[in-house]
């Protein structure tokens, strides 16, 4: 264990970011976790009203789906655990694109 010099929580010393402040050992300052933690988003299955589980990132192959994303290399993946619904989100933004 280590201790966060910003609040003294005790944090495990696998994680370099403190889990009750988000002050990161490697910056030595207090980060924006969204930058660090892809998958954070709270999106429940509109069928289900069940949350979503994130499924990881995921790139597209070249050439699929050409013309629909075209500034976007990657995107967030999420299933809804219940009914096996997909979807995808761009990171970082708020604009939701559905496929399935
Ligand atoms: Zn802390
Ligand atoms: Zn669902």
């Amino acid at each position: 264990m280590k201790t966060c010099p910003k609040c003294q929580s005790e944090v495990e010393d696998d994680f370099d970011l403190c889990w009750n402040c988000n002050y990161s050992f490697a910056e030595k300052q207090i980060v924006d976790i969204k930058e660090f933690t892809p998958g954070s988003r709270k999106i429940d299955c509109l069928r289900c009203t069940v949350p979503m589980r994130f499924s990881g990132n995921f790139s597209f192959h070249e050439g699929f789906l050409t013309g629909v994303f075209t500034s976007k290399e990657t995107f967030d993946l999420y299933t809804c655990p219940k009914c096996g619904k997909v979807e995808f989100f761009v990171p970082q933004e708020e604009q939701k694109y559905k496929i399935f």
